[in-house]
C-alpha cells in the first residue's frame, strides 16, 4: 500500500520502467489519429496473440489552433507548442515520441531537440519503405506546406530519393483543399477521390515509381496498394517494431 508521497514517486517511476510506451501527439486532424490507434493496437495483437493491445500515451491537440497557426506560418511557434507536449509526453514515460502529421515534420528537428527519447519521424521510416521496394524517385501528395516547402524533399535527398510533386499549382490546391476541407472534417467524395487519382496517374507518367500518400488523412480515401505509400500504416509500424522491441 502507498502511504507517502515518497512511495508514490517510486511506485510511478517502476511503472514506467516496466511498461514502455510510445507517446503520440494527434489530433492533427482526429480522424488520421484513430487510424493510428487502430492500426498500432491491431498490430500488437497480430504480433503477441491474446488480449495484448498497445500501451500508447496520446496528446491530442486542438487541431482549430494549428491550422490558424500553420495559415499564419507561425512555425516556430507551432515548434514551441509541439515540442513542449513531447516533454510532457516524455516525462509520462514515453521512450519514443511520434508527430502523427506529415506537415508537422517540418518543425520535427526543433521538438526532437527537446527530448532525449527518439523522434520516430514519419520521412526516414517512409524513406526506409521505398528503399526497401528500389524506388528511387516518389510522387509526393499532401499539403501544400508538405509538397511545397522543401523540408520533404530535403529530407528524403538524404536517403538518396528524388521527389516530384502534382505539375500544375491547379492540382495542388485540390489536393490541400480535399485534405483540408474535406478530410479533416470527416467528408468522402467519390469525384475527389477520381481527381487524385487522376494526380497520381500524372505524377507516375512523369516517372514516380512509387506514390507517397504524404498525408495521414489520404489514405482514408485512397487505399494503399503496391505503389501508393501509406505514411499513417507505415509510421504506425514503426512505433510498434521500436515498442515490441523494447518489451
Ligand atoms: N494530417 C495531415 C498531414 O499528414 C495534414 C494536417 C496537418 O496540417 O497536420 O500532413
Amino acid at each position: 500500500m502507498i502511504t507517502d508521497t515518497k512511495s508514490l514517486e517510486i511506485f510511478i517511476s517502476e511503472l514506467i520502467q516496466t511498461n514502455p510506451m510510445i507517446g503520440l501527439i494527434g489530433g492533427m486532424s482526429w480522424e488520421s489519429t484513430v487510424e493510428y490507434y487502430r492500426i498500432m493496437n491491431e498490430l500488437v495483437k497480430e504480433r503477441l496473440g491474446g488480449w495484448h493491445s498497445a500501451e500508447i500515451l496520446l496528446y491530442s491537440v486542438d487541431f482549430d489552433e494549428i491550422v490558424r497557426l500553420q495559415r499564419e506560418e507561425e512555425w516556430d511557434r507551432l515548434g514551441e507548442i509541439l515540442g513542449d507536449i513531447a516533454v510532457k509526453l516524455e516525462n509520462a514515460g514515453a521512450k519514443a515520441v511520434l508527430i502523427c502529421t506529415n506537415t508537422m515534420h517540418k518543425v520535427a528537428d526543433d521538438v526532437q531537440s527537446r527530448i532525449k527519447v527518439p523522434l520516430i519521424n514519419i520521412i526516414d521510416v517512409t524513406a526506409d519503405a521505398l528503399k526497401r521496394d528500389g524506388v528511387k524517385t516518389a510522387g509526393l501528395l499532401g499539403t501544400k506546406f508538405t509538397m511545397e516547402d522543401g523540408f520533404y524533399q530535403e529530407r528524403m535527398k538524404k536517403h538518396g530519393i528524388e521527389i516530384i510533386i502534382p505539375e500544375s499549382e491547379e492540382d495542388r490546391n485540390a489536393v490541400h483543399s480535399i485534405i483540408f476541407d474535406e478530410l479533416c472534417l470527416g467528408i468522402f467524395r467519390d469525384e475527389s477521390k477520381e481527381r487524385l487519382e487522376r494526380i497520381v496517374e500524372e505524377l507516375k507518367q512523369r516517372g514516380a515509381e512509387g506514390i507517397i500518400l504524404g498525408c495521414t488523412e489520404l489514405p482514408l480515401l485512397l487505399r494503399s496498394d503496391g505503389s501508393l505509400y501509406d505514411t499513417t500504416k507505415i509510421h504506425a509500424e514503426a512505433a510498434v517494431k521500436f515498442l515490441l522491441g523494447k518489451i
